[in-house]
């Protein structure tokens, strides 16, 4: 176990095994305190809950744990990216909803730690204590997958740019201060070669944000308009014409922790579920059974595989085109999840309306958007086909 000195702080970082122990010390000593945070919000809409999740995030942050894993410079206490990956694992473990605005955290703070310290500096503090959210907008009607060929444009303005163009389902938007937004500063033939990442400030003139809603009912993700929009120059994260290299970058860290963390949590929904069924005293019947095996081994794949991904990026490494086996590895052990608590609490999910099973189903379904989101499913099995595995190329 290495104790590694914060040069700034004079404070030891502490090694993985002594952070697990010190941090399920405390989350034993704040088990009263924690108790809201075993569920979303009361009535389960998502404003409610993200203002819900700002509490535990401030608690998670004035007691240190929230802090460790991120630069002193930018608000954090110092130590490796694995310091993160052992709180989001321990507070599942502990029966705590993860914040799911850590989700974003985990995507653009990376990126700015890298490629933008001085916004990093500014802004992440502020989203440590849960009093700023963020969202990243990438994706357009016409450039999901194709992101090269998206359309949203920045053109040069005095020292900075003017932004126009349309993104969509931007998770969080419509409760986001500041979004990273990917822009066309080439010309429109640039492909990826003219994008450059841009630090929105959301409540500037021009800037309009409307919440979609999905399938499950939660309105989560949103679509936003820009009308000429004034960027400063400060606003450019990394280099103008360097927005596919920060736009790489940083899926490292969406596809990678993120899978990480949701590994942790999709392991607490099974272990509930095995507690249900253990308690009903009666054999859940063969089909149910076997999506519960499947889940658990898909899950417990996922979990191997990530760990190994998360010792990478904590050591600087990039994992690059192999962090899509994560991607895909996440979105099968999601779905295997989910569809094996349908299959072992089918009336539940079914037919009742209790605040429980009204969220069991919204996480079923949005488990079917998990092969979308951070790149489709058939797409990353191409990447690694293609780009991993060294397959000819059929197309
Ligand atoms: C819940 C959710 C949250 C999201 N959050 C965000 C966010 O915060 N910010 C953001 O920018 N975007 C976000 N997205 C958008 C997401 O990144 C895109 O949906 C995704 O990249 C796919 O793009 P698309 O929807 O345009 O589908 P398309 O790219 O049009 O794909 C449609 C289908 O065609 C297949 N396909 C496309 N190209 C290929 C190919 N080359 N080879 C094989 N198959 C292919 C895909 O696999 C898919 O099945 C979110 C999406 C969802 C569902």
């Amino acid at each position: 176990m290495s104790l590694v000195t914060s040069a700034e702080h004079g404070e030891s970082v502490p090694g993985v095994a002594e952070h697990v122990i010190r941090l399920r010390n405390w989350l034993g000593e704040h088990d009263a305190e924690l108790e809201p945070y075993r569920r979303r919000s009361a009535n389960g809409e998502i404003a409610q809950d993200v203002e819900h999740d700002r509490g535990l995030m401030s608690m998670l942050h004035d007691a240190g744990w929230g802090r460790w894993g991120w630069p002193v410079g930018a608000g954090g206490l110092g130590g490796p990216a694995i310091l993160r990956a052992v709180l989001y694992d321990e507070l599942a473990g502990a029966g705590i909803e993860i914040p799911e605005a850590y989700v974003m955290m985990e995507t653009l703070a990376s990126l700015l730690v890298e490629y933008a310290p001085q916004i990093a500096a500014v802004h992440l503090p502020a989203f440590l204590q849960g009093r700023e959210i963020w969202c990243q907008g990438f994706s357009e009607p016409e450039a999901g997958s194709d992101l090269a060929q998206l359309r949203t444009r920045a053109r040069p303005e005095g020292d900075g740019f003017r932004l126009s163009g349309q993104k969509v389902w931007t998770t969080l938007g419509q409760f986001s201060q500041y979004a990273a937004v990917l822009a066309r500063t080439g010309d429109a033939a640039s492909a990826h070669r003219g994008l450059t990442m841009i630090w929105v400030d959301l409540r500037s003139p021009g800037v309009t944000v409307r919440a979609i809603e999905a399938s499950n009912g939660r309105a989560e993700f949103a679509e936003m308009f820009f009308d000429e929009v004034d960027i400063p120059p400060s606003g450019v994260i990394g280099q103008v014409g360097g927005g596919w290299a920060a736009a790489m970058y940083l899926l490292q860290f969406e596809r990678g922790m993120y899978a990480w963390l949701r590994q942790a949590v999709l392991h607490r929904r099974l272990r509930e579920a095995a507690r249900l069924v253990a308690g009903r005293g009666t054999k859940p019947g063969p089909a149910a059974e076997q999506a519960l095996g499947r889940a658990i081994q898909a899950t417990a794949m996922l979990r191997a595989r990530s760990r190994r991904t998360v010792h990478r990026l904590s050591d600087g490494e990039n994992p690059g085109p192999e962090i899509s086996i994560d991607k895909a590895l996440l979105g099968i052990a999601e779905q295997a999840t989910f569809d094996a608590l349908r299959l072992l609490d089918w009336d539940g999910m079914a037919l009742s309306d209790a605040g429980g099973s009204t969220t069991q189903r919204e996480e079923w379904f949005y488990s079917r958007a998990t092969t979308i989101f951070g790149g489709a499913i058939d797409v990353q099995r191409d990447i690694v086909a293609e780009r991993v595995l060294m397959l000819p190329r059929t197309r």
